[in-house]
């Protein structure tokens, strides 16, 4: 066990089970630790660094935001963050943002505004259908623990209903919508922590179609699949989904904390002065790296190097499924948000993980035996095939006697 090791237990709660590295600093596609090793990150710490480490745009951006202000309250107009929120609805779907710090934040926010609807203009329906597996954060509902009136009001308790539907069950989303009368459907187009597992062309069009006809809130969680991570800025783009909600966090504040919510035309007039709000959302800061992000996707072509990156791993990986079919059972997701779904037992696939952390190359295991990528968009051909090439090396050594 190292110092920082030790240090980690014995004054932080153990509320994940961390890799035995501590990180130094980042340069481009890689993470360097306190030794000087340095890591090939396929991770970006949790499809947050789209753009990479210490990327010159975000560089730029920290500098000549940081030297104007980093924090004004929401009592002032918020340039940096007006501009963000334009810019996001004007490359999705007309609507208003609300900012918020965090994928959970962007998710209460999304709860609150769903009950509102409930509560004026969509009476007689109430819940949300939800997807088995699915991830949409983890904070319980701090509104229980705020004990003022006027900003409780009647806004849901921690018991609204919830009805949850195999994902990619047509005929049960179909059953659970005419019985229940659910007042939203919110899903993940791609299911990231429930093991990358994407939304069928089917299931996705059911679920718009039952949307349109029954009155119901169609509702993306684009916090993982969002910000290019998929080949277009939101995935929900290449599906035929009209969202009258819209969650994003993770890769939008560049590496900062933010998160937040598009609203469209059936929502964004509902929330008022006072109904939801936070000290810190939208920092000023974060908000002009959004802009940082955005300018390198849309404007410097990074969306479009990004899929041909994507592209060129996709075809690698294929390949390695068909050269080794008793070891890889499937790659699922799309772009640069991969599962290679394994035959191998978790311990098998940890080992292999720690293995090529030894190797230099960082990945990620989710839902024990599938193997998530979660590159950044700047990743290179080069870097794509030393990953492939190791992939193939340790399957044959390990896997294939
Ligand atoms: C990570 C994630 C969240 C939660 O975001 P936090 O910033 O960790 O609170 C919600 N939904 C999805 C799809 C996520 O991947």
């Amino acid at each position: 066990m190292n110092e920082w090791q030790r240090l980690d237990e014995q004054y932080i709660l153990p509320t994940v089970s961390r890799l035995p590295i501590a990180i130094e600093r980042g340069e481009g596609n890689y993470l360097i630790d306190t030794d000087g090793n340095r890591y090939l990150d396929l991770f970006t710490g949790l499809a947050v660094n789209v753009l990479g480490h210490s990327h010159p745009a975000i560089l730029r951006a920290l500098e000549e935001q940081g030297k104007k202000f980093l924090h004004i309250s929401n009592l002032f107009l918020n340039p940096p963050a007006i501009r963000l929120a334009r810019r996001l609805v004007e490359n999705s779907f007309p609507g208003k943002v609300y900012f918020a710090n965090s994928g959970a934040e962007s998710t209460e926010a999304a709860i609150k505004l769903i009950h509102k609807w409930i509560r004026t203009e969509g009476k007689g329906k109430d819940g949300i259908v939800v997807l088995k597996n699915s991830f949409h954060g983890r904070t319980l509902g701090a509104l229980r623990l705020t004990r003022q009136p006027s900003v409780y009001q009647d806004f849901p308790r921690l018991d609204f209903p919830i009805y949850e539907v195999e994902p990619n069950d047509v005929d049960e989303l179909i059953r659970v919508c005419e019985t229940k009368r659910p007042a939203a459907i919110l899903v993940e187009p791609i299911l990231g922590a429930g093991g990358v597992l994407p939304l069928s062309g089917a299931f996705l069009e059911t679920m718009g179609d039952i949307c349109r006809k029954q009155h119901i809130l169609c509702c993306v969680d684009e916090i993982q699949t969002g910000m290019g991570r998929t080949g277009t800025l939101f995935a929900y783009q290449q599906t035929g989904l009209q969202p009258d909600l819209l969650l994003f966090a993770k890769g939008i504040g560049g590496g900062l904390p933010l998160g937040g919510i598009i609203a469209g035309h059936r929502l964004s007039h509902l929330f008022r002065p006072g109904d939801h709000g936070t000290t810190f959302a939208p920092s000023p800061l974060s908000a002009a790296l959004g802009n940082a992000v955005l300018d390198v996707l849309l404007e410097e072509g990074l969306l479009e190097k990004g899929r041909q990156a994507a592209e060129h791993l996709w075809n690698r990986l294929r390949a390695l499924k068909q050269k080794h079919p008793d070891v890889i059972r499937d790659i699922r997701g799309k772009g640069m948000m991969i599962g290679i779904h394994t035959k191998r037992s978790p311990e098998e696939i940890r080992r292999l993980m720690l293995d090529f952390l030894k190797e230099g190359i960082l990945v990620n295991v989710t839902a024990r035996t599938v193997i998530r990528l979660l590159p950044p968009l700047t990743l290179t051909r080069e870097e794509i095939d030393r990953f492939a090439d190791a992939l193939d090396e340790y399957i044959s050594a390990r896997f294939s006697a």
